[in-house]
C-alpha cells in the first residue's frame, strides 16, 4: 500500500545568500509548508492526485512571493503573459494555457481545458474567451502587477537589455539573474493516480508573444499513471528542446531506469550539457519522489500524508 503524497516547487535559480535574512527565509518555507498541508488535507480525505496538484497550483499562484498568477514578471512591453498546463496520470488527458492576461488563476483554465473541452491548448485570445464562457474569474491585468516586479523589469532594461528569469533582486534569496520562478506540483493519490500541474508568469522582460516550457505537455509537465509525474522549472527554451519532462518518463518506461536515475540523468546530465539550468520534481507511482537541480537552490516542498510537510530551498 503506498501512501499518497504531494511534491510542490516555487522555482529554481542561483543563490545569493547575502539576500537571505532568517525572516525573508521563514515566509518562504512557511508559504511552501501551508500549500503542502493543503495538498496533504485532500489526499488524506482520498481527494484526487488531480485535485490536490490544482489546489497546490491555484495557492501558489495566489501567493505574490512566487512567479505565478499575482505576483507575475512583466513583459518586454510591461505586460504580464500567463501560461499553464495540468495532467492526469490516470488517463492522460491534460489542459494547457498560453500567454493570457486576464484569467484570474491559469491553472483554473488549464484544468478547465483538460475537462470541458476536446483540444489540449488554447492561447491568448481564444484562451480567454473559452475561460470567460466556462465561467471563471477574470481580472483586469493589473491585479497580477506587483512594484517588486515593475522595479524588476526597469532594472532588467536598464542593465544588460536581457531577458531574465524571474525575482527582484532585493527581496528575493535567489539571484535575480538567475532564478526561475515557475510553480508546479505532483501527487500520488491514494486510488494510485498520478498528475502534474505547472504554472508561470515566464520571464522578465520576454518578447511578447514568447511561449516557453510551461504550458507544454511533456516539456515543463507530464504524468502518466504507467511511470510518473513531473513538473519542471527552468531556462524555458532548454527544456522544450529537451522534452524534459517526458524524457524522465521515458527513461523510465523504454529504458528501465529508476525515478532517481532518470531525473538525475536529465537534470545532472541532458540539461546541464544543453546549457539549461533549473530542476523538477517528481512522483512515481510507488510513491518515490525527486527534486533534483542543477542550479543552487529551488523552492520546494513535500508531504506524504500523515507527515509534517518538508520544505526546503538551498541544497
Ligand atoms: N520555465 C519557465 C519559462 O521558461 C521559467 C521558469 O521556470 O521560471 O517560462
Amino acid at each position: 500500500m503506498t501512501r499518497p503524497v504531494i511534491v510542490i516547487h516555487g522555482g529554481a535559480g542561483a543563490l545569493t545568500r547575502s539576500a537571505m535574512s532568517t525572516e525573508k527565509e521563514q515566509r518562504y518555507l512557511a508559504a511552501l509548508s501551508d500549500i503542502v498541508a493543503s495538498g496533504q488535507r485532500i489526499l488524506a480525505e482520498n481527494g484526487s492526485a488531480l485535485d490536490a496538484v490544482t489546489e497546490a497550483v491555484r495557492l501558489l499562484e495566489a501567493c505574490p512571493l512566487f512567479n505565478a498568477g499575482h505576483g507575475s514578471v512583466f513583459t518586454h512591453a510591461e505586460t504580464h503573459e500567463l501560461d499553464a498546463s495540468i495532467m492526469d496520470g490516470r488517463t492522460r488527458d491534460a489542459g494547457a494555457v498560453s500567454c493570457v492576461s486576464h484569467i484570474r488563476h491559469p491553472i483554473l483554465a488549464a484544468r478547465t481545458v483538460l475537462e470541458a473541452s476536446q483540444h489540449v491548448m488554447f492561447t491568448a485570445d481564444g484562451a480567454e474567451a473559452f475561460a470567460r464562457q466556462q465561467g471563471l474569474e477574470m481580472v483586469d491585468p493589473s491585479f497580477f502587477s506587483t512594484d517588486e516586479r515593475r522595479q524588476q523589469l526597469y532594472n532588467a532594461q536598464a542593465g544588460s537589455g536581457r531577458v531574465i528569469l524571474d525575482h527582484d533582486g532585493q527581496n528575493d534569496p535567489i539571484d535575480p539573474d538567475r532564478k526561475f520562478g515557475t510553480v508546479g506540483a505532483v501527487a500520488l493519490d491514494s486510488a494510485g493516480n498520478l498528475a502534474a500541474a505547472t504554472s508561470t508568469g515566464g520571464m522578465t522582460n520576454k518578447q511578447v508573444g514568447r511561449v516557453g516550457d510551461s504550458p507544454i505537455i511533456g516539456a515543463g509537465c507530464y504524468a502518466n499513471n504507467q511511470t510518473v509525474a513531473v513538473s519542471c522549472t527552468g531556462t524555458g527554451e532548454v527544456f522544450m528542446r529537451a522534452v524534459a519532462a517526458y524524457d524522465v518518463s521515458a527513461l523510465m518506461e523504454y529504458a528501465g531506469l529508476t525515478l532517481q536515475q532518470a531525473g538525475d540523468r536529465v537534470v545532472m546530465e541532458k540539461l546541464a550539457q544543453m546549457g539549461g539550468s533549473g530542476g523538477l520534481i517528481a512522483v512515481d507511482r510507488a510513491g518515490n519522489i525527486v527534486l533534483p537541480f542543477n542550479s543552487e537552490g529551488m523552492y520546494r516542498g513535500y508531504g506524504y500524508v500523515g507527515d509534517a510537510p518538508v520544505a526546503r530551498i538551498y541544497r
